[in-house]
């Protein structure tokens, strides 16, 4: 190994972190999330970070930001730092946007949902992505013209990649996956995916992708519904010279029905678990060893 090799070496301390949307009460499946990401920081001898993704102002809300720290508390779940708040990271997300927009990387997006809902309904074929339906690139065509007026007019827009084009630009990009090892990244499929929504200046593959990297995540353990949105992330790595994790994915729970536990499943949120008196040190050590609640397994 040469010098240079051993030194940089030395400076990473590896780091994971969890990182929960204020959506609604954290379940069974989050705790279990947490623990994970938690136990893999502390079995490298490093960091844990919680990290908040409240970028979406409509659906996030302060009494589910308390929940989710009483909820780790409870469960045993210690992390290092300051608890890191997306919400406060808005002039950086978009500084990055103007930043790809610069580079002739991103383009003002002025439709509605119903318009792209309009126009995929009368286009031939519309394929589908990862993310659903890919954008059918209306807005890709505007002249500069155009969108300077329609900025200048004070019309809402989102902001774009162009796909195809930072594609051309990275090249050729992988990742390690802790389990499957290296995958190729073949963002492709999602299309043209929001840097910046009408409503809020990032978007959650813009905003967690940033976060990773400002937070010196080494590490990131997160779910396998994940998985398929890391071939993005590793392009907008390239893109804003951001250094890639090494990423592993764990299964989602699943109820009696198969479903994927949501936010909204009676019963299992961890809230609940403490009203009940549960006792949280019996709870980890179950989700440790992958024992769930009666009905629910990993899928
Ligand atoms: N905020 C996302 C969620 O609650 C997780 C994001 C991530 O781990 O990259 O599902």
């Amino acid at each position: 190994m040469s010098r240079n090799a051993l030194s940089a070496s030395r400076t990473v301390v590896p780091a994971t972190r969890f990182a929960p949307s204020p959506t609604g009460a954290l379940h069974i499946g989050h705790g279990w999330s947490a623990l994970m990401a938690h136990d893999l920081a502390r079995a490298l001898d490093g960091a844990f970070h919680l990290r908040i993704e409240d970028i979406d102002g409509a659906r996030s809300r302060p009494e589910h930001v308390a929940g989710i720290v009483k909820d780790l508390n409870w469960l045993g779940v210690t992390w290092d730092g300051p608890i890191v708040m997306q919400s406060e990271r808005l002039t950086l997300y978009r500084a990055a946007v103007e930043q790809l927009a610069a580079e002739g990387l991103a383009y003002p997006c002025f439709c509605t949902r119903a318009d792209i809902a309009r126009e995929i309904a009368a286009s031939a074929s519309a394929p589908h992505g990862p993310d659903g339906h890919i954008y059918p690139g209306t807005c890709a065509h505007l002249s500069p013209e155009e969108r300077a007026a329609r900025i200048a007019a004070g019309e809402a827009h989102a902001w774009r990649l162009h796909m195809a084009e930072a594609i051309r630009r990275a090249g050729a990009l992988d990742w390690l996956d802790m389990d499957r090892g290296t995958i190729a990244a073949n963002p492709l499929p999602f299309g043209d995916i929001v840097l910046s929504r009408k409503d809020a200046p990032g978007s959650y593959h813009l905003c967690a992708t940033m976060d990773d990297a400002a937070m010196n995540i080494t590490h990131v353990l997160r779910g396998a519904d994940l998985r398929e949105a890391t071939h993005v992330h590793r392009l907008l790595q390239a893109l804003l010279h951001l250094p890639t994790p090494v990423y592993r994915f764990h299964p989602l729970l699943l109820d009696v029905e198969g479903k994927r536990l949501a936010k909204r499943s009676g019963g299992l949120s961890l809230a609940e678990l403490r009203g009940d008196g549960t006792d949280p040190a019996r709870l980890a050590a179950d989700l440790r060893a992958g024992r769930f609640p009666v009905g629910i397994r990993a899928g």
